[in-house]
């Protein structure tokens, strides 16, 4: 089965193409289940505006799905949203995005980070060290809730966490477990995938996925799934492939979502 659960639109700023020119790409490259699955947007456009839709286009967003899926039946398209959980809004995830909206599903991540961020260092934090135990703490607190299907590239801390270390280690066993614990499948993301590598003390590598990452869930009871995270069009199923293969290197065991 052929399925890609994680693709965003132009309206999130940071990517190109509409929802139907995704359909359709997923359509000609033989995709059978398509989650499209935009930055979500906060009430009152309070967090982040410059890296989501705006509000006001819920509605259409919603819409645009709901015609792709009539002018293409032979696909299954999903409505969801990747998601920055800030506890504030519980209800609105719970109550507008999966209530009023009927979203499908919502897909944790950990981009921004409510006083910090790991994207857009606002030098709030004293260290990686600091910020990586803050983005850890964040995700298990986040699974805890049961708001959410899957976490989208768990191991994105890579991207400024450079070395692999005790602390790596640590923050990595601690989001695993709970994943385990909560039987929250992970990401192998794709994007991360496409991007250029980095240097680090150990060398030249991935921003992520981390292979010490992927190594350390092998050794736990959780479930993993590969995904593009396409942000333009004709990479709508880009590096799933690869990312299965990684799982597969470790051993790794799939999620089968039943829709
Ligand atoms: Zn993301
Ligand atoms: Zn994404």
């Amino acid at each position: 089965m052929l399925a890609n659960y994680h693709t965003h639109t132009e309206r999130c700023k940071h990517a190109t193409g509409k929802v139907i020119d995704y359909v359709e790409a997923a359509v000609s490259a033989g995709v059978e289940i398509l989650g499209m699955s935009d930055h979500t947007p906060f009430p009152n456009n309070s967090l982040w505006p410059e890296v989501r839709m705006a509000y006001e286009e819920l509605d259409d967003y919603i819409k645009q799905i709901d015609e792709a899926q009539t002018k293409y039946p032979q696909i299954k398209l999903l409505k969801a949203f990747e998601c920055e959980f800030i506890e504030d809004y519980s209800s609105f995830y719970n109550e507008v995005l999966r209530g009023q909206y009927g979203a499908d599903y919502l897909i944790l991540a950990g981009h921004m980070i409510h006083g910090t961020s790991p994207w857009n260092r606002l030098g709030m934090v004293k260290s990686d060290k600091e910020e990586l135990k803050l983005y850890a703490n964040y995700l298990v607190k986040a699974m805890e809730t049961g708001l959410f299907k899957f976490v989208a590239h768990p191991d994105v801390f890579g991207h400024f966490y450079l070395p692999w270390d005790e602390e790596a280690i640590a923050a990595s066993k601690y989001i695993i477990e709970a994943a385990s614990h909560y039987n929250m499948p992970l990401e192998i993301n794709g994007y991360g995938l496409r991007k250029p590598e980095i240097m680090t003390p150990q060398g030249s590598r991935k921003q992520y996925p981390l292979k010490g990452f992927w190594e350390l869930a092998a050794g736990y009871d959780c479930k993993v799934l590969a995904n593009s995270d396409a942000h333009k069009p004709t990479d709508i199923i880009a590096k799933v492939e690869e990312g299965y293969q990684i799982a597969d290197q470790y051993g790794l065991k799939k999620v089968e979502f039943v829709w």
